[in-house]
């Protein structure tokens, strides 16, 4: 009877991320498909970027294959709900490191680091982030950029919106002298258009790591992930898979 026991007890240990992902056969991961070149569609409607490639990667680690995955898109105003509530695996969406998203969620190490930048329309007078008091400024909800904003410049007239699409439309329709966000980010706005311009400083450092539920059932994939992150930043593949993106 005892040794009945015992047996069962093993059967029954709860399983982990990385067991639940094998038995289920794809792994489900939160992708913006909005931020180029990080996350977005191709013209066939097929998820691509930089955060895509990425979480292939970790889907090769896991099945030894690129193909058993399911992208589900986020923001950044709901990524984190979605990976809690379990509607997703892990998240690879241009997610900074911070110590307050570190008191509700796990990250592996930094894959991308970028840095927060202001755009402004060609010929706006603005040239720094003081300058932005009492004026309106555009972030997006969720962000890093929307809390850094708010404590730099507190008088700053903050308007929201979901994606960086939306925020860039609005700066050119003159909604607001300027959008704060991450450089990489904006960068693709600004290749493709003389209108608007990236000052040249920078505000702070977005370390851009995959997020994963906290506690105990992450950890055997979150170390499998550092490891694989870790072992593609000595090797130069992560140099050449931001080059490949134009984000270097
Ligand atoms: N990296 C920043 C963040 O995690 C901005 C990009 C984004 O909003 O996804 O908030």
């Amino acid at each position: 009877v005892i040794l009945t026991g015992c047996g069962k007890k093993r059967d029954e240990a709860p399983r982990d991320l990385l067991d639940t992902i094998k038995a289920r056969g794809k792994i489900i991961v939160g992708v913006k498909t909005d931020t180029k070149p990080f996350g977005f569609l191709d013209k066939d409607g097929r998820n691509i970027g930089y955060d895509i490639d990425i979480a292939k990667k970790i889907c090769y680690l896991i099945f030894g294959n690129e193909t058993q995955i399911e992208f589900v898109p986020v923001t950044p105003s709901n990524r984190i709900m979605k990976l809690s509530s379990g509607a997703v695996d892990i998240l690879v969406a241009t997610m900074s490191v911070t110590s307050q998203r570190l008191q509700l969620i796990d990250f592996s190490s930094t894959y991308h680091i970028a840095g927060q930048a202001i755009m402004v329309r060609k010929g706006s007078p603005v040239t720094s982030l003081k300058e932005l008091n009492k004026k309106k400024v555009i972030i997006v909800y969720g962000s890093t950029s929307e809390k850094n904003l708010r404590l730099a410049v507190p008088e700053a007239m903050v308007i929201g919106y979901r994606t960086y699409p939306e925020a860039y439309r609005a700066l050119k329709a003159g909604k607001a002298e300027a959008i704060v966000a991450d450089d990489t980010i904006l960068l693709r706005f600004a290749i493709d258009d003389p209108s608007v311009e990236i000052l040249s400083k920078r505000y702070s450092m977005e370390h851009y790591a995959v997020a994963f539920r906290k506690g105990k059932k992450s950890e055997r994939l979150l170390d499998r992930v550092n490891f694989m992150i870790e072992t593609m930043v000595r090797s130069g593949e992560i140099s050449r898979m931001q080059e490949q993106w134009g984000i270097k």
